[in-house]
Formats: structure tokens, C-alpha cells, sequence
């Protein structure tokens, strides 16, 4: 059977393991597993979110608002910025297909880092759109302009902070960069991890309105999953000006978020205190990774998230350091498919932590 020629060399995304992948394959109890892969909120939902979501759950028959007026409203009201410049996907990363299908087609190039989040890679070929990287395992903005001269990019791809790898562009160097870019360029601006940079470098942090104002031609996206703790809710937007919107819409599907995803994400907004709470223990234990990688002369990148990436020294393998600790309980993300002899941990809670340094240290 033939299928779209785009799709041939496309591998398929390969999540963080689930807990019940490691009940099944391992028999480890439940109780015992570590999700530290995913990037996911350690103390999980708002308890304010997760008592709506049981008070509404009968309104699961009722199909969503799809103006979503509410959520975009909440979010405008955030930002500063106004409704008819939201779009609201399930996850960022559907926004990020409707970013790939309303702008590129098989003769389109697309910008982005050398190592950097899989899914735009995976958009972008879904496509037949042509990929150019730099070779920069952190951003390096001066590649960037010297390729996007080269190339004449449509969509140029950043990651503030940057997943895999947890380091930030700075603010000023970003603004710098998108003066010398092309207003045919549409750069998107993804903030997955921002609310973690208001507390670790607040001047490198960035809101929609210090981009679309300026650079109508930019894109910031943001989402529930990872500071929120609303992973599993699938909710996440971008902040455009209008002529941008208007065309993400035409290739939106209707309802494209669940009744109750809408609902939590509205009420999510509502306990910014739940947030800042878990972001504060998420950096306190940081610190207590990077004393770790330390002690035990591993090399680690400087995280502006909820997760620390470490290097490994020639004699070990992330695989299979990844593996051994999968078998016991401590799901982790090895980076092998990146490139990178590396594994990057997402900051759990405190007793969490103190298990895995624990098992880690016998492994090593
Ligand atoms: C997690 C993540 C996303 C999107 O997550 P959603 O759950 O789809 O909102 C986007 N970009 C980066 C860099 C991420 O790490």
C-alpha cells in the first residue's frame, strides 16, 4: 500500500515509559516507580483543579465551549494581549502542527538547534519540508543568523528554555536575533518551561507581549503540562497577532480540547500559588542534583527547568545506565537519540530524589 512519500523516513516519537509499562515488564510495584522522565509536576495538579474536575466530570457528555472564551480570556488577562490573538491546542505541540501545516508545504525549509525538542523535526517532515540545524548542542543565535540568510527559513524554531537540555537564550541575545530575521520567517518562540525562568534567571524571562509587538512575526508558545502539573489534560496555546491566528484556525479540528481539559486549565490559572510553590522545591532540589553530579564528577547543564541533564564520562553508557535503573523502578530519559551520551532527569519530589541518588550511586 502506498502512503505519503513525506512520511517514509519519519521515525515515530518515542515518549517517556509509562509506570504501567514498568509494572508489566518488571513486576515492580506501582508504589515503587519513580516517573522522572516526562517533565511532569512531581506534586502533580492544583488540589483546587483536581476537586473541579470530580465536581464537573458528569458535564463529560457535553461537548466543550469552541470558542473556548473563558480560557482565552484568562490568558489574554495573563499576557496583556487580546483574545483574538490565542489559539488554544491540546498541548503545545498541537499547536505546533497547525504552525507546520498552515505554513510550510514539500518545498519549505525550516531552523532550528542541533539538539532540541524531537516534535518539530517530526512536523516538519510530516510535510516533506527540508530541516537545516545548527550544530550547537545550546543555542547559538549567531548560527542562526548565519544559516537563516543562507536558507530563508519559513519557520525558525527556538526552545527557551531548551528540552533536552535545559538551558536558556538570553533575552536581550533573543531580541537581538529577531531584528536581523525576516518578516517571511515565522519564529516560534517555545516557552514550555518559562514560568521556571521567572525564578531562575527573571531576566531572560519572556512573555508574548515582548515578542508579538515588536516581531509580528513570531509566535510564543505556551502550555499546561510541566509547571501546571496538567499533563495528562492535553492543554496548551499560542500568542500570535491575528493575521497569524486567523490561519492556525483553518486547520484546527472543532473541539480540539476535552470539557473537562478546558475546565482545568481555567481553574489552573486561578492557584499560582501551587505553581510557585512546586517551583520553588523544583530549585531547591536542584541544587541538590548538581551537588550530586559533583560529588560524583558527572558533568551537568545548567537547567532553567524542571529537569537536569547529565553527562556521562567515556566508560559509561546512558542506555544502559537508563535500563538498569528502569529495571528497578527509576524511569528516566536516555538521550541516546539525540546524539548526546547523556540522560536527563526530571526534579522529583525530595524523598524522590534522595531514592534515586541512592540507587544511581550503587549503579554507578
Ligand atoms: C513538553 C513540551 C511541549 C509540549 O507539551 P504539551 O504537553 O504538548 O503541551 C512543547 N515543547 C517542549 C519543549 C516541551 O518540553
Amino acid at each position: 500500500m502506498n502512503f505519503n512519500r513525506h512520511l517514509e523516513n519519519i521515525e515515530v516519537y518515542e515518549a517517556g515509559k509509562p509506570i504501567e509499562l514498568v509494572v508489566r515488564e518488571f513486576g515492580v510495584a506501582p508504589e515503587n516507580i519513580i516517573k522522572m522522565a516526562s517533565n511532569e509536576n512531581p506534586f502533580g495538579m492544583s488540589p483546587r483543579v483536581a476537586e473541579a474536575i470530580a465536581k464537573n466530570s458528569y458535564k463529560g457528555y457535553l461537548y466543550p465551549d469552541d470558542s473556548m472564551y473563558e480560557l482565552k480570556d484568562a490568558l489574554a488577562k495573563k499576557y496583556s494581549v487580546d483574545s483574538s490573538e490565542i489559539i488554544i491546542g491540546a498541548g503545545s505541540d498541537q499547536v505546533l502542527e497547525f504552525i507546520s501545516r498552515a505554513k510550510l508545504n514539500s518545498s519549505s525549509k525550516v531552523l532550528m538547534n542541533g539538539v532540541t525538542f524531537a516534535m518539530y523535526s517530526i512536523y516538519t517532515e510530516q510535510m516533506g519540508a527540508e530541516i537545516v540545524k545548527t550544530d550547537s548542542v545550546e543555542h547559538d543565535l549567531k548560527q542562526f543568523q548565519t544559516l537563516a540568510e543562507e536558507h530563508n527559513p519559513d519557520i525558525i524554531f527556538l526552545c527557551t528554555p531548551n528540552n533536552p537540555t535545559g538551558d536558556i537564550i538570553e533575552k536581550d541575545n533573543l531580541l537581538n536575533f529577531l531584528e536581523t530575521v525576516d518578516k517571511n520567517s515565522l519564529v516560534v518562540v517555545d516557552g514550555a518551561y518559562m514560568e521556571y525562568v521567572k525564578y531562575s534567571s527573571p531576566d531572560s524571562y519572556i512573555e508574548p507581549k515582548d515578542l508579538i509587538e515588536k516581531y509580528p512575526n513570531t509566535i510564543y508558545l505556551g502550555t499546561f503540562s510541566k509547571a501546571f502539573g496538567l499533563g495528562g489534560m492535553r492543554v496548551g496555546y499560542g500568542v500570535a497577532k491575528k493575521e497569524i491566528i486567523e490561519n492556525l484556525y483553518k486547520v484546527r479540528p472543532p473541539f480540539n480540547i476535552t470539557t473537562l481539559s478546558l475546565l482545568s486549565a481555567i481553574e489552573a490559572l486561578k492557584d499560582m500559588e501551587f505553581v510557585e510553590n512546586s517551583i520553588e522545591s523544583n530549585f531547591s532540589e536542584m541544587r541538590r542534583f548538581e551537588e550530586f553530579a559533583d560529588e560524583n564528577g558527572l558533568d551537568y547543564i545548567k537547567s532553567s527547568t524542571n529537569f537536569i541533564t547529565l553527562l556521562l564520562p567515556d566508560g559509561y553508557n546512558s542506555s544502559n545506565l537508563s535500563d538498569k535503573l528502569l529495571r528497578v523502578g527509576i524511569i528516566i530519559r536516555d538521550l541516546k537519540g539525540y546524539g548526546l551520551n547523556a540522560i536527563r532527569i526530571t526534579i522529583g519530589k525530595p524523598e524522590e530524589n534522595s531514592r534515586f541518588f541512592e540507587v544511581f550511586k550503587k549503579i554507578l
